[in-house]
């Protein structure tokens, strides 16, 4: 445990990624204290192992070390007194000397046994941890069915608490939506978007309630058939120090090296005049790690994340907040080329921005896990409830009221 927590510090110390927050946020001395008193601790404990190892190499060595002068004088005695011949003698000494060996490299072997069982238990635990998904992996894989594309979409009754938590994440949530649909999931912070997302995503299937997809409970689909037909961009993207066409074609490698569709991706993401600003284009390696790299601001990265997830041709486009980093011009232009491009598609998003809603067929108010309000923005917004009373609130703001 010491030792993880301690590698964790090294790690936000030292990667680029968390820097940033250090910085600002002054970080650096509470940390490294943190680090200091944790190697300390893992100091002392490793001296205590020490010590423990020399005061037995040491009462073993002592016990050994009489154990063979009492044979050698026994067997000296003996050679002296003409009980045994000097050739007995020294296969005596001999004799000693081996188990003097061999009972040595069984306690050496005994003592690094005792001192590998202190980190089993890590392992051990890790054999033992039964994840979620494995109760539903033990179903009889032949049986799952495979799907091409996704046509309709209905959540039944979908109850779903996080493993190890006793809190609903999500209650009782009931919708359908059809082919080409668009959805927009709203609602405060903790109130369940992400979840559904992530359940939609086949990230959990311990919930209650069923998950149908195209008439199919979700569970008896085949995991890498159902993967293969939808897309998703998280909130938390990745960046990855490669190149753009790298970056990009990771949403569907099998067409990786295919410029055109790498451009079209881009394009639709409103990131192809940036890339083609690049000495190298496409080929441009991106990031700060590497030679020659470039580094994009918060926003492009999150368009670069935007196209990977358009880079894959399906009929379900699943984005988690897809343009928190955008400023709101990208943003409009973001979502009105989504739109045109995936005409045909389902496609869920979640979105804080009421200015983006108004994309959606039909909104979904989540609060506290359940769905509170549904319908289309110009409906919900003649009615009292939460989706007035956010709308209202964020153009108060925005008006500086
Ligand atoms: P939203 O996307 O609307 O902000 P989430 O779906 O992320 O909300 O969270 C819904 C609830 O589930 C919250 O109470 C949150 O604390 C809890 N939650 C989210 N992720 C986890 C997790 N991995 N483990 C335990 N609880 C979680």
């Amino acid at each position: 445990m010491t030792v993880s927590h301690s590698w964790y510090i090294t790690y936000l110390l030292t990667k680029d990624i968390y820097i940033k927050e250090v910085r600002v946020f002054n970080l650096f001395t509470y940390l490294f204290n943190r680090f200091s008193k944790l190697r300390t601790i893992f100091y002392y404990q490793n001296l205590k192992l020490f010590k423990r190892k020399t005061i037995f190499s040491f009462v073993y060595q002592f016990v050994d070390f009489l154990f063979t002068i009492v044979v050698v004088i026994a067997a000296i005695q003996s050679a002296l007194s003409g009980e045994i011949l000097v050739g007995n003698l020294m296969t005596y000494i001999n004799t000693t000397s081996k188990l003097d060996n061999a009972v040595q490299n069984l306690t050496t072997s005994l003592f690094s046994i005792y001192q590998d069982s202190l980190y089993s238990k890590n392992i051990i635990d890790f054999f033992k941890f039964t994840s979620f998904r494995k109760k539903t992996d033990r179903r009889k894989i032949k049986c799952r069915k495979t799907i091409k594309e996704i046509d309709t979409i209905e959540f039944k009754k979908v109850s779903f608490k996080y493993p190890g938590t006793e809190t609903y994440a999500l209650k009782n949530v009931e919708f359908k939506v059809k082919k080409g649909e668009t959805i927009a999931l709203v609602g405060k912070n903790g109130s369940g978007k992400t979840t559904l997302i992530k359940l939609l995503a086949k990230l959990y299937e311990d919930y209650t309630g069923q998950i149908l997809i195209n008439g199919i409970d979700l569970k008896d689909i085949d995991d890498s058939s159902y993967s293969s037909a939808f897309s998703v961009v998280f909130q938390d993207f990745n960046d990855y120090q490669y190149t753009v066409k790298e970056n990009v074609g990771f949403g569907s490698l099998k067409d990786m090296n295919n410029d055109e569709d790498i451009y079209e991706a881009l394009k639709k993401a409103d990131m192809d005049k940036v890339v083609d600003t690049f000495p190298n284009k496409i080929n441009q390696q991106l990031g700060t790690w590497f030679e020659g790299s470039i580094d994009l601001s918060g926003g492009q990265w999150q368009k670069i994340a935007l196209a990977r997830g358009l880079m894959k041709k399906v009929k379900l486009y699943i984005l988690d907040e897809p343009t928190a980093a955008l400023d709101p011009q990208s943003e409009y232009i973001f979502f009105k080329r989504f739109i045109k491009s995936t005409k045909g598609s389902t496609s869920f998003y979640v979105t804080h921005r009421f200015t983006n809603v108004k994309f959606a067929n039909m909104i979904l108010v989540l609060n506290n896990g359940q769905i509170v309000q549904r319908g289309t923005h110009n409906s919900l917004i003649k009615q009292e409830g939460l989706y007035r009373r956010m709308f209202d609130y964020q153009t108060m703001t925005y008006k500086g009221e």
